[in-house]
């Protein structure tokens, strides 16, 4: 084996044992670190001068990364550029002379002041043959230009590997979400509590975490007068509307059927039961298009202040005997 040959060995090697040494530490890890190891061992492999692996947010219509910059996340539209090629066309892209190319995009070129000479994009798919990303490599440092064959040859462990990774991912963010509305679900709650909010229900913390939670006054009569499709629509629009409240430091999750829960971090009592009450007005003077009809809603709230001696559950209890009190003495309310 030649030297250079010896020399790659030695840092899939050098990748393969550090990650496999984070997997097995029992600190929690989110995959970044994965892909960015990933992508500088296939820079070092054909010797390019960047890497990145991009995410394919189906959700949001986006494509993002953070590796090209270690830090930034850089959000791109799905139909752009050429990793949006790859993945529409489900093939690897090369190009050598990315001016010409009508689907480059030198956007980013022409605010950093890269020169951007050759490009290859890997598309990855998940099991069931979607795609779902792509590892993207810039500029071969030889000047010599990407081949398609030698190079995908070469970078197709370390794609597979994010391939995979990506679809763990991929599956966990489902198993959080709500189909049809498109916020967290119970399951995305109560991960959220083991993780970004676990420090607010520690003893001393001295930052407030809020809560509400609201439920759509006699939506079963919606479904009974207007279908059940017209139902649909009148929760993804509540859900929207509710999302759309949301600041960077709040989130909302579909609790039940027409339950819904906002937390708001940094926030009082008082705080969350404006917002609640905010959102009560918008939503109560909203015409909701729903299956062709056009529909009228209100949501009925409990608003607390987590205490850190009770559990979730407790806390969400009290939350809820306030709806219960909304519930029971009219409904449109907000009770905290
Ligand atoms: P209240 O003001 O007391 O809350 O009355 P309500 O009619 O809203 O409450 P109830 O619990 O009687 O009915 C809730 C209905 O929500 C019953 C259920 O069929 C409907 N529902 C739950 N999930 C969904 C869903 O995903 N889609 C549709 N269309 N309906 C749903
Ligand atoms: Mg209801
Ligand atoms: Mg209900």
């Amino acid at each position: 084996m030649n030297k250079d040959a010896d020399s790659i060995l030695d840092s899939i090697y050098a990748t393969s044992e550090k990650l496999y040494r984070e997997m097995c530490s029992t600190k929690e890890n989110d995959h970044a670190s994965l892909f960015s190891d990933l992508t500088e061992l296939g820079k070092s492999i054909v010797g390019a001068d960047r890497g990145s692996f991009w995410k394919w947010d189906r959700r949001r219509r986006q494509l993002w990364t953070t590796s090209a910059t270690g830090v930034d996340k850089i959000v791109i539209p799905d139909n752009s550029g050429l990793v949006g090629k790859a993945l529409r066309l489900g093939k690897v892209v090369v190009t050598n002379d990315p001016y010409s190319d009508p689907d480059f995009n030198s956007a980013v070129d022409k605010q950093t002041g890269y020169v951007t000479r050759s490009i290859l994009v890997m598309p990855v798919a998940d099991i069931n043959g979607n795609f779902i990303g792509a590892f993207q490599l810039i500029n071969k440092l030889d000047g010599t230009g990407f081949n398609e064959t030698d190079d995908v040859h070469k970078l197709s462990l370390p794609a597979l590997i994010c391939g995979i990774a990506l679809e763990s991912e991929s599956f966990l963010e489902d198993s959080l979400h709500d189909r049809l509305t498109k916020l967290k679900n119970r399951m995305g709650f109560y991960n959220d509590f083991a993780h970004k909010y676990s420090r607010y229900l520690t003893p001393g913390c001295d930052r407030p975490l809020s809560m509400f939670i609201c439920d759509i006054d006699k939506f079963k009569s919606v479904n009974d007068t207007y279908g059940h499709n017209a139902g649909d629509d009148v929760l993804a629009y509540t859900a929207g509307l509710i999302a759309d409240a949301c600041s960077d430091d709040d989130c909302a999750y579909r609790w039940g059927g027409e339950e819904f829960i906002m937390v708001m971090q940094n926030t009082n009592l008082e705080e969350a039961a404006a917002k609640a009450e905010k959102l009560r007005i918008t939503l109560m003077n909203s015409d909701i298009i729903a299956d062709g009809n056009i529909i009228r809603c209100t949501l009925s709230f409990g608003c607390r202040e987590f205490d850190h001696r009770m559990s979730i559950e407790e806390n969400i209890s009290i939350a809820d005997s306030h709806l219960y009190t909304a519930k029971e003495s009219g409904r449109n309310k907000v009770i905290y």
